[in-house]
């Protein structure tokens, strides 16, 4: 999959990365030449156009290190933000199925690979995640679908429930629910009946066997060789039905690949699954990072600018280091630590990290400090003038109600922050001429 996508940008990239300086017109010709890829990709004109102005932005703003050219830093940006157009679940192959029996209800047109995907997604939960997995059929108008599932099921050794003649939909839901119960089913997946186009009676259908379903989770299986009318598909079964995400099967194909690029962008669902082939353990958890890296095909470029970032990252440190052991702690260093903080996974993460700050990460939590706090504390600071962050000595009574209004906050706030600046300034200082700052430090990186 995205063969020639990824052709076409490594192409733009090695011409890039060749170049030892450049300038802002090479670079918006190279992204010219990318945006124009990712069209051929069958990429949404809306979305081309949105992740080239994002690179270009970053582009621009961009520090730049020693140890990296400008052309590889263009690439890991555009490495980045293919991931962040791709961002899918955090665990997008963790189904929510919690609770069994959990009922998973499979949407899609005909044709699509639903049947196919039912029986591997069956498959997987059942040999990876030991599940007692029921599939059922409710094509009521294909008897060959629901045969095709029987037989499939046969295959991987998953119980489908027995087919009844002229039974409804709903009525085949609700006999699959009682069966998933009575039989101690972890999960019941329902195969819904596809038409060749969306309509009316159709969704219809669907949406009266969710009704009495409950799905804990609705996948939409689209075909990714459509493209764009993946997408478009995707959009109207979502309006209809609300899926929570969407396995796209054909990846295996030679599709442009604009299917998965668009997806996230317009219609908000993520990827969850893609299909790779017609066996049933073709399937695969869609992992944006593996795509965005396979899409572009410079691993070692993302890695080099990541590891040359670092090193940055590591001599800001040193250099803030280097000022707080001198006793410099302004309200720039105090906001630049929250925000770490945050980062970090806010108060008790960074305090668990630094030794011997356990209990002091105990009584914060009592006191009440979290998240939201670090979040207001932040906007204080960005209230403030440059010259009142760099000296907050200058602060006094008018200028402490205008920094709070402007942040939405009590005068009190401010007070109780500029103390804590205070103690943290006094504190980093006495830490710096004990030698305990560095310690302290390393314990955070
Ligand atoms: P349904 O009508 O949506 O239930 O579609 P089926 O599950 O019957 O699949 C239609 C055809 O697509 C079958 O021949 C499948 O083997 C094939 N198919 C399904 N998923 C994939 C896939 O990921 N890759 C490939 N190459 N073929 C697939």
């Amino acid at each position: 999959m995205f063969e020639n996508l990824s052709e076409r940008l490594s192409g733009v990239f090695d011409r890039l990365t060749k170049q030892g300086s450049l300038s802002e017109d090479d670079v918006r010709a190279a992204l010219r030449e990318v945006r124009v890829a990712l069209l051929e990709a069958d990429v949404s004109l809306a979305v081309a156009r949105d992740f080239i102005k994002r690179v270009q932005k970053k582009a621009t703003g961009a520090s730049v290190t020693k140890s990296v050219t400008p052309g590889q830093q263009v690439v890991k940006i555009v490495h980045d933000e293919l991931i962040a157009m791709l961002e899918g679940e955090d665990d997008a192959g963790a189904l929510k199925i919690d609770n069994p029996p959990a009922p998973v209800l499979m949407v899609g047109l005909q044709g699509s690979g639903k049947t196919t995907t039912t029986a591997k997604l069956a498959r997987r939960l059942k040999e990876r995640e030991g599940k007692r997995v029921l599939m059922a059929s409710l094509d009521t108008n294909r008897p060959a679908a629901m045969e095709q599932l029987a037989i499939l099921g046969t295959q991987i050794g998953v119980d489908t429930l027995p087919i009844i003649k002229g039974q409804s939909a709903v009525d085949i839901a609700k006999r699959a629910k009682q069966q998933a119960t009575l039989g101690g089913y972890d999960v019941f997946l329902l195969d819904t009946a596809g038409r060749l186009h969306i309509d009316e009676v159709l969704m219809d259908e669907v949406q009266a066997v969710r009704d009495v379903a409950n799905p804990r989770e609705t996948l939409l299986v689209v075909d990714g060789l459509t493209g764009q009318d993946a997408v478009n598909v995707a959009a109207e079964f979502d309006g209809k039905l609300g899926v929570t995400g969407v396995v796209l099967t054909r990846m295996d194909g030679d599709g442009r690949g604009g299917a998965a690029l668009s997806m996230r962008a317009v219609t908000g669902k993520p990827i969850r699954f893609v299909g790779l082939g017609e066996k049933t353990d073709a399937l695969e958890v869609f992992d944006p990072k593996r795509v965005a890296g396979r899409i572009l095909g410079m691993g070692d470029i993302v890695a080099l600018v990541e590891k040359a970032q670092e090193v940055l990252e590591v001599e800001q440190a040193e250099r803030m280091m280097k000022r707080f052991q001198k006793g410099m702690f302004n309200m720039n260093d105090l906001k630049m630590q929250l925000e770490q903080m945050l980062k970090m996974g806010g108060m008790q993460g960074v305090m668990g990290m630094m030794p011997g700050m356990g209990k002091m990460s105990k009584a914060a939590e009592a006191a009440g400090f979290d998240d939201s706090m670090l979040k207001r504390q932040i906007a204080l600071v960005n209230s403030m003038t440059k010259k009142e962050r760099a000296n907050p000595a200058i602060l006094q009574a008018s200028r402490k109600k205008r920094i709070a209004a402007g942040a939405g906050l009590d005068v009190s706030d401010l007070n109780k922050l500029l103390k804590q600046h205070r103690q943290m300034a006094d504190m980093m200082k006495t830490m710096g001429k004990k030698g305990m700052l560095k310690q302290a430090m390393a314990g955070m990186m």
